[in-house]
């Protein structure tokens, strides 16, 4: 269950923001070419984040589609899973988005939500 691995790495992010305080809510953005299922992230989260104060939040994944462009023949696709061209077949492909896992929002007990700086006005456009 490789979202443990992940897990540990969102949850230090929360906790720092934090400070400490009691956490209601993550809102976690995930790639697909991650291939995390929200049930064992889920399941990862309450082991890893035991005894923190994260431990009773609740996780929601803001899943964001593979985009990719084939090195190749320059077409760019948006895979299910692997980063391969569909059209060629090519594995040498250049990853546009996808393959990024990044906390977007923790929201406190009370109900003061923070806001990760580094995406304000970078959200890639959902079409
Ligand atoms: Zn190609």
């Amino acid at each position: 269950m490789h979202e443990v691995g992940l897990c540990e790495g969102v949850l230090g992010v929360v906790l720092e923001a934090s400070g400490g305080r009691p956490v209601r809510r993550v809102r976690v953005r995930v790639g697909t070419l991650l291939r995390v299922w929200p049930e064992s992230f889920d399941q990862a989260w309450r082991l890893v984040g035991e005894a923190t104060p994260a431990e009773d939040a609740a996780v929601e994944l803001d899943e964001v589609p593979a985009r990719i462009r084939c090195r190749s023949c320059r077409h760019e696709a948006e895979p299910e899973d692997l980063p391969l061209c569909p059209r060629c077949g090519s594995s040498h492909v250049d990853v546009l988005a996808g393959d990024e896992l990044v906390v977007e929002e923790v929201e406190l007990e009370g109900g003061a939500v923070l806001r990760n700086p580094a995406l304000d006005g970078s959200r890639p456009k959902e079409e």
